[in-house]
C-alpha cells in the first residue's frame, strides 16, 4: 500500500522569506504533490522576542506570489489545527511534563554548567541538584527551565535520504538542551518534534544546517516512544565564492527579487535546480511539471551554487515567452513608479508602451530593466559625456569622424529599411577602416544615452529621425576639440 506522505514547511516568522527558505518550501511542496500527499504550513513562532508580524505576512505573500498553496495551514485550517505554535502551548507544556515524569528531562533551577572532568562532556548543575537547593530556589521564586537528559553513553543514528547513514555519539550531542523555557514556552526542539508527531509528518525535508539538531530530535522521539519521520537534509546553497549564500552575495529575500521584476515562474524554476536535477540536460520546468517530476532520489549531496547571472538568464527567457499584453500589464507598475505614466495610464500612454515593447522584450533580464532601457524615449538625452561616446582605443577625433559619417547615412536613408541600413553601416565601417562596433557605439550613445540599449535602428524609428539627428548633433559638439585639447 502506498504510504500517505505528509510533509511540512515550518518557517519562523523572524525575517523575510529568502532563497534558502523557499527552496525548502518548494521541495516539500513538490515532494508532497509528486507522491499524492499533503503539504502542511506550520508557523514556528515560539521565539516571541524575535517574532515579527511583517515576516509572518511575508510568508503568506510569498506563497501567493509563487502560486503555491498549502493543503493545511493557518489560512486553510485542517484536521491538525491550529498550525501556529503559539496557539499550541498547552500541548508542549503537557509533553515537557511527560518527559520529566518518565525521567527523560529535568527541571533546572540554576542553568549553570557544572564543573566537569577533563574529556567528559559538561552537564548542568540542575541535573544533580539536591532537594534542599531546589526548595530554596523555589522559595526564592526561581522559574526553572526543563532540560532534556541527553545520555552520555551510546549513540544516535539515522538514515538520511540524501546524506546516507549519520551517526553521533551521544556524548557529542550538545548536552541537555532546554525544551521548555522559564516562561513556559517551548524551544524549537520540543515544539518541532511534538508537532511533527502530532501532525503525522512522515518526511522532514529541511536545510542541512539542521543536521546537528537531528540527534536531539531523535532522542526526543525515543523518549516519547514515537516513531520518527524520515529525514532528508537538503544540500547547502552557496554563493559563487563557495560561502553560504548571504546578503554579501546580493539580494536573497523574495521581496527583493519580486520588486526587481523577477517572474515567479522563473524564480521557482531556477530555485528548483538548487540541489535537484531531473537529468543532465533539462532545465525548464513549470510548476505543474515539478509537481509531477520531483523525486528525492535526484537530490544532490554536493552544495548548490546560486548564480545570479543564470537566474537573470532564466528570467529573460521567461519574459520572452510572455505575450505582449501580459508583459504590458507587468511593466506598467515599473513605468508608473518611474513617473513615466499617469495613474491609471491613458490609452495613448499604453499604446506607446505597446510600440516599444517588442524591442525591449528582447533585452529585459528583469522587468525593472524597462526603466533604464527606455529612458531615452521619455527624457532628452543629455547624460552622455564625451568619454562615453569614444570607443576604446580610439581618439575623440576618430569618434567624431565615425559619428558624423553615421549621421550622414541616417540623414540620407532614414530608419525605415533596417537591412539596407545594416548594409550601409557595414560598408561605412569598411570604408573608414574600422570595426563596425566603433561606428555603432558612438551612434548608440548619442541617440540613447547609453552603451546598453534596445536594438538601435528600431529605437531611432521610435524616437523619430529628427530627434535622433538632433541628439547626434549634440554629441558631435561634445566630440569637437576644445581649446586645451588642441
Ligand atoms: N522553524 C525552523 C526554521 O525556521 C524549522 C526547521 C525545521 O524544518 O525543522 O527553519
Amino acid at each position: 500500500m502506498a504510504e500517505d506522505v505528509r510533509v511540512r514547511y515550518a518557517p519562523s516568522p523572524t525575517g523575510l522569506q529568502h532563497i534558502g527558505g523557499i527552496r525548502t518550501a518548494l521541495f516539500n511542496y513538490f515532494f508532497a504533490k509528486s507522491r499524492g500527499g499533503a503539504f502542511v504550513l506550520r508557523i514556528e513562532d515560539t521565539d516571541q522576542a524575535r517574532f515579527d508580524a511583517a515576516s509572518l505576512q511575508d510568508i503568506y505573500d510569498t506563497f501567493d506570489w509563487l502560486g503555491v498553496s498549502a493543503d493545511e495551514g493557518p489560512r486553510q485550517g485542517g484536521a491538525f489545527a491550529p498550525y501556529v505554535q503559539s496557539e499550541r502551548r498547552d500541548l508542549y507544556l503537557e509533553h515537557a511534563g511527560k518527559l520529566v515524569d518518565s525521567g527523560h528531562a529535568y527541571y533546572d533551577y540554576s542553568s549553570k554548567r557544572s564543573d566537569h572532568e577533563e574529556g567528559k562532556p559538561y552537564r548542568y548543575e540542575g541535573r544533580h541538584m539536591s532537594q534542599a537547593d531546589i526548595d530554596a530556589a523555589q522559595a526564592a521564586g526561581v522559574e526553572p527551565v526543563v532540560r532534556l537528559l541527553v545520555p552520555t553513553e551510546g549513540s544516535t543514528e539515522f538514515e538520511d535520504l540524501v546524506l546516507g547513514r549519520i551517526r553521533r555519539k551521544n556524548k557529542d550531542v550538545p548536552p541537555d538542551p532546554v525544551l521548555l523555557k522559564s516562561d513556559g514556552l517551548p524551544t524549537y526542539h520540543l515544539a518541532n518534534v511534538v508537532d511533527d508527531h502530532h501532525m503525522g509528518i512522515t518526511h522532514v525535508l529541511r536545510a542541512q544546517e539542521w543536521v546537528p539538531s537531528t540527534p536531539i530530535h531523535l532522542l526526543l522521539y525515543r523518549a516519547f516512544g514515537w516513531e520518527p519521520p524520515r529525514f532528508c537534509h537538503l544540500p547547502m546553497v552557496m554563493g559563487k565564492d563557495g560561502q553560504k549564500l548571504s546578503k554579501r552575495h546580493g539580494s536573497t529575500s523574495v521581496v527583493d527579487f519580486r520588486a526587481a521584476g523577477y517572474l515567479p515562474e522563473a524564480l521557482l524554476n531556477y530555485v528548483s535546480l538548487l540541489g535537484w536535477s531531473y537529468d543532465d540536460s533539462r532545465e525548464f520546468f513549470t510548476l505543474y511539471e515539478l509537481e509531477r517530476l520531483f523525486d528525492t532520489a535526484k537530490l544532490n549531496k554536493a552544495p548548490a551554487v546560486f548564480d545570479y547571472k543564470k537566474l537573470d538568464w532564466f528570467n529573460g527567457q521567461y519574459i520572452r515567452e510572455l505575450d505582449d499584453n501580459t508583459l504590458l500589464e507587468l511593466l506598467i507598475p515599473y513605468l508608473a513608479e518611474a513617473g513615466r505614466l499617469s495613474d491609471p495610464p491613458s490609452e495613448s500612454e499604453r499604446a506607446f508602451v505597446m510600440r516599444f515593447l517588442p524591442i525591449v522584450k528582447e533585452r529585459l533580464r528583469v522587468l525593472s530593466d524597462v526603466v533604464p532601457l527606455t529612458a531615452f524615449l521619455y527624457d532628452d538625452v543629455d547624460a552622455w559625456t564625451g568619454e562615453d561616446l569614444i570607443p576604446k582605443k580610439t581618439t575623440p577625433a576618430e569618434a567624431h569622424a565615425y559619428l558624423s559619417a553615421a549621421r550622414e547615412v541616417i540623414a540620407a536613408r532614414g530608419a525605415g529599411d533596417e537591412s539596407a541600413l545594416d548594409e550601409a553601416f557595414h560598408a561605412l565601417a569598411e570604408r573608414l577602416g574600422t570595426k563596425l562596433g566603433n561606428v555603432m557605439m558612438p551612434l548608440r550613445v548619442a541617440v540613447t544615452g547609453s552603451r546598453v540599449s534596445p536594438p538601435l535602428i528600431p529605437s531611432i524609428r521610435l524616437l523619430g529621425i529628427d530627434v535622433a539627428l538632433r541628439r547626434i548633433d549634440g554629441a558631435l559638439t561634445q566630440l569637437e576639440p576644445t581649446e586645451d585639447q588642441s
